[in-house]
């Protein structure tokens, strides 16, 4: 922990703010007075860095790399200055200087290089990996633009490019003397040079790839690990000058233009795969940069490429790094004349992988044509590796030919991602148990018969440090008062708060602290939607992209539904509720969009009855990333995680509810089952057809929307009411969500699942209106919740996968 006092700390922060601003702190803007605070804490954390990488090279610790194409981090200030230790020392010496922490806290734009669950997951890696002495780093890129801010302009949403550099960012360090070469398109020559085979690329266009790395604070350990993102610059200005000396401005300028779009933005698509260049191009660019990086630092520190495996791992968060692997491979053969035999042991040996949905049109897989032309070298490489796992197959089973061609990595005229990853690397990953079983037994079968061993579970986690005791001090505080404080390191140790949940000061505590929150939540929906909301009403969240499969629609039609009831029974005794959504939706998912439309409309017209209007409101929140989600979910009392059973791998939004004391509405669906474990029946409010039944469907077929729709008045009414003018004058104006449950049949199972839906939110009424039992089992969900901290799933990777983290290990 670092030692710091008020008094050396105010002594700093007023020298820094005249170093780098030239003038008196009095005089000073918001802005101004974050940058200064930024940047001392960056100059607190420099000499730890230094220091940990100083260490890892002396030690020779094996370095965990991982590698992901999104890292949603959010804000930094608050959770470096928590880390280190020193957060209430600078908060108490900026109040004597007429400053609040906070307000300047609020001012960092959020780091948004990410879509949803899968950019956090990294982030909250990162924050574990540092806080348990694990050598691990980051790799991705510097998006200029992250994902997109959504607006919503008369009910729709509306992008805005994500800015988030305008201000610079003080926590970056730019690198250039570490940059590398990435090359693309051109040819492969072939010879022969004292007997051995060569591979010369020619004619290629060099990328040049600018590292800028931020540190990664450890908890009170006084360890600083790497997040390293890649930007692209062309390579030297000489083609500029050649070009301007002939005049040709405007060719210089849209050649610089055309090298630096491959780091220019975040591609804003969740679970849903676009076959673009641009994108094939930013996935090799910083796999590329990243492992010759790599490469370079191990034998500049005498490492020997024999043992590479021994000292570095590397992981791949999804399909997006698997080129990975063909760059290692390339590397070692070609750059290092190591042998194909000896490169694939120790490739394999390096790379992991971790999966992260079954949906099929994530499926990652590239035209041949494109991938070829774009990278000559690496197709050569992914066609050597396929014809020798092809050869491996017809030794084990011949003649089954479709099972071959169904495995193989390049068929079909596509280069398959995961067919490559899952052979590439020596652990395949899903990220909840029942996820996982649904790799093996279906969507991976083969594979799984093929290599049972590779194929394993590491159900996902948040870092309780953001998670809990960032964004719910209050709650943080009750823990402490009543368990002790062992569980800040420990987070198993929540289990303790078990004893407390028949305390009936401490549950009178714990509804004082929601309804603290929930106040501070109620002010932002004024300030940003000026419209008043009753903290003691039950607070109903979904946050979460926008997707067909989350059912969103099954949500708003419970909402409309419950409209309906309450007009034509006036006298319906309901606990008033605040049903509060939020969720970007990719920008060509028209579906997704409309279905923000819909709940944009059905919020105005309940909002605007007044004689609903003490029972029921509804919220969307614009503009849902890390930020807003901090200050949402320790207000929700209920936590809605209702996707089709089987589609949502794990979901990570389902654990930090529960963390803050929120009671769970769920299918059995990804980590959902887990919680269900942890906490038993009666603390989750389970609804919904099993993963059975979904499965029978899927493969047998016998749904018919329209026949549950017709069986259901209440659904007959919900559903006419999308297009019989009751909501939007225009009654076009739904009609995407209508078709796609009446007239495509429902795909994921929203009409099927609505009367269950309902019956478990009566219960959730019920529930509620005793505070006592509803206080209860919040105090039960928090304490079972340190099984989620994302601490106890990045130890059980560096066990059972890295082989890392030994050496220092947190006693
Ligand atoms: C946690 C988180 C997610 C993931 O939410 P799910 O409900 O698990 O899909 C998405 N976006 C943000 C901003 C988050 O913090």
């Amino acid at each position: 922990m670092m030692k710091l006092s008020k008094k050396t700390f105010k002594k700093d922060y007023i020298r820094k703010f005249i170093e780098i601003h030239g003038k008196e702190l009095q005089e000073g803007t918001p802005q101004n007075k974050y940058e200064a605070l930024g940047s001392l804490v960056k100059d607190y954390i420099s000499e730890m860095w230094m220091n940990t990488n100083k260490n890892y090279n002396k030690t020779g610790e094996k370095q965990v790399y991982y590698f992901s194409a999104e890292f949603l981090l959010g804000r930094l200030l608050g959770n470096a200055l928590l880390n280190l230790g020193i957060r209430d020392t600078c908060k108490e010496g900026l109040k004597e200087l007429g400053i609040n922490l906070e307000e300047l806290e609020n001012l960092e734009q959020d780091q948004g290089l990410g879509n949803g669950g899968l950019g956090r997951l990294a982030a909250c890696f990162l924050d574990s990996m540092a806080s348990l002495n694990i050598p691990g780093q980051g790799c991705g890129i510097r998006y200029k633009y992250g994902f997109f801010e959504q607006k919503i302009i008369n009910g729709s949403q509306v992008e805005a490019p994500d800015n988030w550099l305008k201000n610079g960012n003080v926590w970056e360090t730019r690198k250039p003397e570490k940059a590398e070469v990435v090359r693309f398109g051109g040819e492969v020559v072939t010879d022969v040079v004292d007997g051995n085979l060569t591979f010369t690329h020619i004619n290629f266009e060099p990328v040049l790839a600018v590292p800028y790395d931020t540190p990664i604070v450890g908890y009170e350990n006084e360890v600083v690990n790497t997040l390293r993102l890649w930007s692209a610059e062309p390579v030297s200005n000489e083609f500029d000058f050649s070009s301007f000396s002939r005049g040709d401005f405007l060719k210089a300028i849209e050649y610089k233009n055309s090298i630096e779009a491959i780091s220019h933005v975040l591609y804003p698509d969740d679970s849903f795969y676009e076959g673009k260049i641009l994108r094939l191009k930013q996935q090799y660019f910083f796999v590329s940069s990243g492992i010759q990086s790599i490469v370079r630092h191990y034998i500049k520190h005498g490492g020997d490429l024999r043992y590479f495996d021994e000292r570095i791992a590397i992981h791949i968060n999804d399909t997006h790094p698997t080129l990975a692997i063909p760059e290692l491979m390339r590397l070692l053969v070609d750059e290092h004349g190591m042998n194909w035999d000896d490169a694939w042991r120790i490739t394999t040996n390096t790379v992991s992988y971790t999966n992260h949905t079954i949906l099929a049109e994530a499926l990652e897989k590239w035209p041949i044509d494109m991938f070829r032309k774009l990278l000559p070298r690496i197709y050569m490489i992914v066609e050597e590796i396929n014809k020798r796992f092809c050869a491996d197959l017809w030794n084990k089973y011949d003649g089954q030919v479709e099972k071959i061609s169904s495995m193989a990595i390049i068929g079909d005229g596509y280069v398959r991602m995961a067919n490559l990853a899952v052979v590439g690397s020596h652990s395949v990953n899903g990220v909840a148990k029942l996820h996982t079983e649904i790799l093996k037994k279906q969507e991976m079968k083969d594979f799984y018969y093929l290599y049972p061993r590779k194929f394993n579970n590491k159900t996902n986690g948040i870092t309780h440090r953001r998670w809990l005791i960032k964004c719910n001090p209050g709650l943080a505080s009750l823990l402490n008062e009543t368990i002790g404080s062992s569980w800040i390191k420990h987070p198993i140790d929540m289990i303790n708060f078990n004893k407390y949940v028949d305390n009936p000061g401490v549950l009178e505590k714990l509804r004082e602290i929601k309804h603290e929150n929930k106040v501070n939540l109620a002010k932002i929906i004024k300030e940003s939607k000026d419209i008043t909301v009753d903290p003691d009403s039950i607070f109903d969240v979904q946050v979460k992209r926008i997707h067909a499969y989350k059912r969103q629609t099954l949500n708003c039609l419970r909402v409309m539904n419950l409209y309906n009831e309450l007009l034509e029974d006036p006298n319906k005794e309901i606990v008033p509720r605040t049903v509060i959504f939020g969720g970007k939706a990719a920008p060509g998912y028209m579906l997704a969009k409309n279905t923000i439309e819909l709940i944009n409309a059905v919020a105005d017209k309940i909002n605007n009855d007044p004689r609903v209007n003490d029972k029921l409101k509804v919220i969307f929140l614009e503009n849902y990333r890390v930020s807003l989600a901090e200050s949402i979910i320790p207000a929700a009392d209920l936590s809605e995680q209702i996707s089709t059973t089987t589609k949502e791998a794990s979901g990570t939004s389902n654990m930090k509810f529960m963390m803050n004391g929120a009671v769970t509405i769920a299918t059995l669906d990804g980590a959902n089952v887990e919680i269900r474990d942890e906490v038993g029946d009666d603390n989750i409010i389970i609804f919904g057809m099993n993963e059975r039944e979904v499965i029978n469907y899927y493969k047998n077929g016998g749904y018919s929307s329209v026949n549950v729709c017709n069986q259901d008045p209440r659904l007959r009414r919900v559903t006419q009411d999308l297009i019989n003018g009751y909501y939007c004058s225009d009654k076009e104006k739904f009609r995407a969500v209508y078709e796609n449950l009446i007239t495509y049949n429902d795909e994921f199972f929203v009409l099927k699942d609505f009367d269950s839906y309902l019956r478990a939110q009566d219960k959730v009424d019920q529930l509620f209106r005793n505070q006592n039992t509803w206080q209860k089992i919040a105090g039960i969900n928090i304490a079972h919740s340190g099984i989620f901290s994302s601490d106890r799933t990045i130890e059980e990777y560096a066990t059972g996968i890295w082989g890392s983290g030994f050496l220092y290990k947190n006693l």
